[in-house]
């Protein structure tokens, strides 16, 4: 208001010009005004039809139509919901038993009942895996290597370990872990080749290895929903609640080429969801291209 009231004070015509010019001068100042206007009008309009809106009160984001996500609490992971006419797919499944149960109960309301048919986990740490137990009808799929570090001896004790250290009970990790071993869901791994899947109602999603970076085995989702912006699924490649974190399982060398990966498959409109953190766009991404990784978990 007090911009605006300042600006009215400048007009020539009442700093003492009179007639025709100053009218002259007062239109075509107007016409400036009302061009910019139009202009940021036309701005605010493209963000909020490339914007996700604000997250509800239980805490799940509607990013484009039929694509959800939630920032769990407790390590801040993100996890990603496509739902489709023919079933529905989470992109990781949080990082505790309980978390999975209450991921789970969300989803069934939000793809109305119908049960989460396909598990994308974007890679084996903690806060991503360990609520996989809630989904055993699930079909679970991972970039080259996830079966051996969700299924390995070596992985699943690394895995427990973690999880411990980062706060969660014993007990829950134990019984986490162990619902990953053997006689879990076997692990569909995608190669060069990505997996496409068609989850009807014109909603398809492409899985990618978009990988090593952040760990050995990195996957990234792809959604083009049925409207709208396609919606990049990252993983921690990408992270905007802090620096991306590179712990002892990082490939740093290769972790700017994965990036690139995902600059190819979301292009410059995708709406690109970090593992952790706000959702970005394709400048973010490439100003972390950029910038070298922390160390950290
Ligand atoms: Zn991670």
């Amino acid at each position: 208001m007090r911009v605006r009231a300042a600006t009215a004070r400048g007009y020539p015509g009442e700093d003492g010009e009179t007639g025709q010019a100053a009218e002259k001068i007062r239109t075509s100042r107007m016409n400036r005004k009302n061009r910019k206007n139009h202009k940021k009008r036309k701005r605010r309009r493209r963000r909020m039809d490339g914007e996700p809106g604000a997250p509800g009160p239980d805490g799940w984001q509607r990013l484009a139509p039929g694509v959800h996500r939630c920032r769990l609490p407790g390590w801040d992971c993100t996890v990603g919901l496509v739902t489709g006419d023919a079933g529905a797919l989470l992109v990781d499944a949080g990082g505790t038993p309980r978390q999975g149960a209450a991921v789970r109960d969300a989803a069934l309301r939000l793809a109305d009942g119908a049960p989460v048919r396909h598990l994308a986990l974007t890679h084996p740490h903690f806060d991503h895996v360990l609520g996989a137990g809630a989904f055993p009808g699930a079909e679970v799929a991972g970039a080259a290597g996830l079966a051996e570090a969700l299924g390995g001896a070596a992985g699943r004790a690394a895995l427990y370990a973690d999880a411990v250290r980062h706060g969660v009970p014993a007990a829950a990790a134990r019984a986490a872990v162990d619902g990953l071993g053997p006689g879990a869901p076997r692990v569909r791994e995608v190669g060069e080749e990505p997996y496409g899947l068609d989850l009807g109602g014109g909603t398809r999603v492409l899985l990618v290895d978009a990988g090593p970076g952040h760990t050995a085995c990195d996957l990234a989702v792809l959604v083009h929903p049925a409207a709208g912006p396609a919606v990049l699924f990252c993983g921690d490649l990408v992270e905007e609640s802090g620096p991306p974190q590179a712990g002892p399982d990082a490939v740093p060398d290769r972790w700017p080429a994965a990036l690139d990966v995902l600059l190819r498959l979301g292009g410059e409109d995708a709406l690109y969801v970090p593992g952790h953190g706000a959702v970005v766009d394709a400048a973010f991404v490439r100003a972390q291209r950029d910038a070298p990784a922390r160390g950290g978990v």
